[in-house]
């Protein structure tokens, strides 16, 4: 992609609307616009980055077995009376009345909605167990819509279902998504810690929340440092077997946010006790018939018998993602995108657009990369060498290739790792073979 055909208009100015450094530089960076209060346009940087994170969302729960269909977004009140949240949900629920008058509303969230569906078509004990998903824009009509994506009114979510007739199957079901939710984070560059949630009425250790540390998060947090130690994706995984193993290791020490805080057990972890803040990018719960129960979700059992369906839920703030990775990502400078979910791998510096040997060089470089499946943004406008660095601080691509006449008269490029500031000289070959390996 050619940045002087891109669409990418970066401010120069900080935005003073913007309190929290994602948002800020979401705005600055030319990812997001805002629409009206908490509810934004998405500009093709951002969008690019929100559907990286999507796929990696979506490959994940597909690996853990969960199965992909789609929910509208405008929802029948009569569901929710039925399970009877209508009221309950208070104003944070955007009611809307149709033309014949009947009442509708923009979905916060979908249990209602999938145990509709899932009432009406599963029909026996043999049609589960079952984890359905989908990624969808829900509408909350927050008090306090701040911080940009991380805090909108209309943001996109994944959430899941698990259906089963035994709360042991329902554990399972529950396991699977734990650690799902597990490999999910780590790859998008993440440290997500697990920290217990509240399960209201229905007890148990099934509710947890999956937390970030940063500075800006809403919320105090505590937990053991040895969380901060642990990788995921160092697991090997066989999701058809017993993960309780798993999750007993990743709940073993103590990780709580203020909600659930308990003195005491904390004083256990000593000076080993992380206090920080933290932001939520999850959450998992078993919620039991709550859902089930009042909706008459059942199936027949082997002896012909009706079980109530056991259900758990299971969310992901995805839009809320981009902010969050932003919030734990960053420098004086601007973003350091994690590979995984970077808008362009690589981002072409030209020196001296308009010198025929960089020009030259450039396109090869582009082309080559290119033919590679490396993506390219290649900055060829003409503009100051110094307005060039900073726009790519700026946008935070991984690495920056930069091409100029006095390195081409030696033979060499330069690559600049975002990350670490580490630049190293090299042949355009080998340059190649770096950001191709
Ligand atoms: P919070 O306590 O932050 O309001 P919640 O408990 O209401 O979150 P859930 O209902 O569990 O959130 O929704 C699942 C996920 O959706 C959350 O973990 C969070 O990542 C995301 N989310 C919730 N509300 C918002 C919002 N207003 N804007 C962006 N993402 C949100
Ligand atoms: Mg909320």
């Amino acid at each position: 992609m050619r940045l002087s055909t891109y669409f990418l208009p970066v401010l120069k100015e900080t935005p003073n609307e913007a309190q929290i450094v994602s948002h800020r530089l979401m705005l600055r960076a030319g990812m997001i616009r805002q629409s009206s209060a908490g509810i934004y346009s998405w500009l093709p940087l951002g969008l690019k980055v929100l559907r990286k994170i999507e796929a990696i969302v979506r490959e994940e729960q597909n690996r853990a077995g969960a199965q992909e269909l789609l929910m509208p977004t405008i929802q029948s009140a009569e569901l929710w009376q039925e399970s009877g949240r209508y009221d309950a949900y208070g104003p944070e629920m955007l009611r809307i009345r149709d033309r014949h008058d009947r009442e509708m509303l923009y979905g916060p969230t979908n249990e209602e909605q999938i145990t509709e569906i899932f009432r009406g078509l599963a029909k026996s004990y043999r049609d589960v167990p079952k984890i359905l998903y989908h990624i969808q824009w829900k509408f909350r009509d927050e008090i306090r819509p701040r911080f940009g994506v991380m805090r909108g009114r209309e943001f996109l979510m994944k959430d899941s279902y698990s259906f089963d007739v035994s709360a042991e199957g329902a554990r399972k079901a529950y396991f699977k998504m734990f650690v799902a939710y597990l490999r999910t984070f780590a790859r998008l560059g993440l440290k997500a810690i697990p920290m217990r949630a509240d399960t209201g009425p229905i007890g148990g250790d099934l509710s947890h929340e999956f937390i970030i540390l940063a500075e800006t998060g809403e919320s105090q947090v505590f937990c053991h440092k040895s969380f901060l130690e642990k990788d995921p994706l160092a697991l090997d995984l066989d999701y058809e077997g017993d993960l309780s193993p798993v999750f007993e290791d990743w709940t073993r020490d103590y990780a709580a946010t203020e909600e659930m805080h308990d003195e005491a057990k904390a004083a256990e972890a000593g000076d080993d006790l992380v206090t920080a803040r933290g932001i939520e990018v999850g959450h998992i719960f078993y919620f039991g018939t709550k859902y089930s129960k009042p909706m008459g979700a059942v199936v027949a059992g082997p002896d012909g018998q009706p079980i109530t369906l056991e259900m758990g839920s299971y969310g992901i703030g995805v839009s809320r993602l981009v902010g969050a990775i932003i919030e734990a990502c960053h420098d004086d400078a601007g973003i350091i995108w994690p590979e995984s979910v970077a808008p362009f791998k690589v981002g072409l510096v030209n020196l001296k657009q308009g010198d025929e040997g960089t020009d030259a060089m450039c396109d090869r470089l582009n082309a080559e990369l290119a033919k590679a499946g490396v993506e390219v943004l290649y900055d060829d406008r003409d503009e100051r060498a110094g307005a060039k660095f900073a726009t790519m601080d700026l946008i935070g691509l991984p690495y920056q290739l930069v091409v100029g006449p006095k390195g081409l008269k030696d033979g060499v490029v330069e690559i600049k790792t975002r990350a670490t500031g580490e630049r190293e000289t090299l042949t355009p070959e080998a340059a190649i073979a770096k950001l191709t390996a």
